[in-house]
């Protein structure tokens, strides 16, 4: 039985009360993306008191992500703990009342809709458009609300999506000029992503706690370097003839196929090669004759010539210290033959 005194103070907030905490004991979020927007979103959802949290994200932990990434320590970076285990690791220390999930993968239309159909909310937490552009067709197939994220440098925003009542994120760009469309190289400071992550969470809450009424409904807009605060009225972007959100939807993005598609990781130099499915316990002595080996139960990683592959269960790699496509996949098909 669990003890609602650690709510004590969210339950003396009237506009939650007792009522809203055992409708939150009830949800079930999905966060996409488990870096600085979605470590900080799932911590406050989990000390909230979300009954379900689903966390799904691609990566490992590394040094430059304890900056502003607050669920993960300095052991996560050794250990290259992906960062979906990482984080719920230390939220099941945190509230282990609730029940948290972790998914390691790379977010495709193909698996992500089945956690789609499980949720009551998604949570953007993505660095790229492609995944939240996934993430906006499977939330109007399946009629989720999702809310998008974004922050870059002191700045950041944020836009609560209700399929059928507000416009897509579609929509949104076709007005609205939206940063984090292309590869961010200035950096970012923590508090511009906690203030994202605030705004997130909080609309979370209402639209858990059904409390409509008190929705955001504007685009919220900040720079915290610069002192800029704005909120910009998006109603009237929604257009009839969207191909997401629109009368006759086709989902655009859940049609395209892109299994195998290696890219090039904004910002990262590395590149991830989506090959073949490889056991990770025959990587790894296959892996020893290029040099040192690290494992852990979530990937194999080897050091070769200044560069690092990565191998994952689910047949990616991260192939560091490249932002040649060429060159990445020169080196993956020398390791894997
Ligand atoms: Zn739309």
């Amino acid at each position: 039985m669990t003890d609602m005194s650690r709510y004590h103070r969210q339950t003396l907030f009237a506009p939650i009360g007792k009522e809203g905490q055992a409708k939150l004991a009830h949800k079930h979020v999905l966060i996409v993306g488990c870096g600085a927007l979605g470590s900080s979103a799932a911590e406050m959802l989990a000390r909230a008191g979300i009954g379900e949290l689903t966390l799904l994200d691609r990566d490992y932990v590394e040094l430059t992500n304890l900056q502003r990434q607050h669920l993960f320590t300095e052991a996560d970076v050794e250990n290259k703990t992906p960062k979906a285990v990482a984080a719920a690791n230390k939220l099941a220390t945190i509230n282990s009342e609730i029940t948290i999930n972790h998914v390691v993968i790379d977010a495709t239309a193909d698996n992500m809709v089945n956690y789609v159909k499980q949720v009551d909310l998604i949570i953007d937490a993505t660095d790229n458009f492609d995944t939240r552009f996934i993430i906006n067709d499977l939330a109007h197939k399946y009629q989720v609300p999702w809310i998008f994220g974004a922050c870059v440098g002191s700045s950041g925003m944020s836009f609560s999506i209700m399929p059928g009542q507000t416009p897509c994120l579609d929509c949104l760009l076709k007005v609205t000029p939206v940063f984090g469309a292309t590869c961010d190289a200035v950096g970012v400071i923590g508090p511009a992503v906690q203030m994202v992550v605030t705004h997130q969470v909080t609309e979370a809450i209402k639209i858990l706690i059904e409390a409509n009424q008190k929705l955001r409904t504007q685009l919220v807009l900040f720079d915290l370097w610069h002192n800029h605060y704005q909120q910009i009225d998006v109603s009237r972007s929604k257009q009839e003839n969207c191909k997401s959100c629109g009368v006759t939807p086709t989902y655009p993005s859940l049609t395209y196929q892109n299994s195998t598609k290696t890219e090039v990781l904004c910002g990262r130099e590395t590149v991830q090669i989506r090959g073949r499915k490889y056991p990770l316990e025959s990587l790894e002595s296959k892996l020893a004759q290029f040099g040192e080996v690290q494992a852990n139960p979530f990937l194999v990683s080897v050091e070769i010539d200044s560069k690092r592959l990565v191998f994952f269960h689910d047949g990616r790699a991260f192939v560091h210290g490249t932002n040649s496509i060429e060159d990445a996949k020169k080196i993956y098909y020398q390791v894997v033959g």
